[in-house]
């Protein structure tokens, strides 16, 4: 029921993976509200992570997720990649000098991280972004936490509702980012970086439940 550091950068690895997969999508939800860059931003950045985290083992996943953070601020432009960049620092602030984390460090570093999304971007609920994503992901991972669900439980209901999150963004006007300078045209698209949280959601519930992670052997 803990995250390793092994675990951890599978995970980066896999929504590495995820985005270069859903490049063209995501770049061409932003065609359609932005400027058609999302993919291409967020796969240039993780692929930068990835060639950063294969040159060598961090000291552990507070480190881990830093270099994450860092490679993106560094890597890539427009508001997506040091929103991101942000996200990952400040898990990496909360995992700081863990060499493997619990289901409550998990869902702390994640909480962490969205609160620095929050604090960057300014956005609220309903604004149309990636915090339509992320905000109820860290609620329903706090809330099955809460009841007591192991790891795995907590994580599938965490991605249902980032999945959730994502496909509510579809009607609603973009109050924050490029989008909103469409103002009512931004209405019925999905958001593109709502899309890519969904992934990095996605990404944990898939890799830390089929690792053994998942499974609460109470
Ligand atoms: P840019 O808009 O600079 O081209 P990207 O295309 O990489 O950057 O990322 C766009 C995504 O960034 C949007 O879909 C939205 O989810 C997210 N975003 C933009 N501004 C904010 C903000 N202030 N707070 C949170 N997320 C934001
Ligand atoms: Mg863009």
């Amino acid at each position: 029921m803990r995250i390793s550091y092994g675990q951890a950068s599978d995970w980066v690895r896999a929504f590495a993976g995820a985005v270069a997969d859903n490049k063209e999508y995501l770049t061409e939800l932003d065609a359609a509200i932005g400027d058609a860059d999302h993919g291409i931003n967020m796969n240039r950045g993780m692929q930068a992570v990835l060639t950063k985290i294969d040159a060598g083992a961090q000291p552990d996943v507070g480190a881990l997720l830093k270099t994450v953070g860092m490679t993106l601020v560094s890597t890539v432009g427009g508001a997506g990649g040091p929103l991101y960049g942000t996200l990952f620092l400040q898990m990496g602030t909360s995992a700081a000098g863990k060499a493997e984390l619990s289901g409550e460090d998990w869902a702390a570093a994640l909480a962490a991280g969205v609160t620095g999304v929050q604090n960057r971007g300014k956005a609220e609920l309903g604004d149309k972004t990636m915090i339509d994503t992320l905000v109820p992901a860290v609620d329903a991972l706090r809330e099955a936490l809460g009841e007591g669900a192991g790891l795995g439980d907590a994580l599938a209901r965490s991605a249902a509702a980032a999945e959730t999150g994502m496909k509510a963004t579809i009607p609603l006007v973009a109050r924050k980012g490029r989008a909103s300078y469409l103002g009512q045209r931004s209405a019925n698209h999905q958001d593109p970086g709502a899309t890519s949280s969904w992934l990095l959601i996605r990404a944990a519930a898939q890799t830390f439940a089929g690792s053994g992670a998942g499974h609460d052997a109470q």
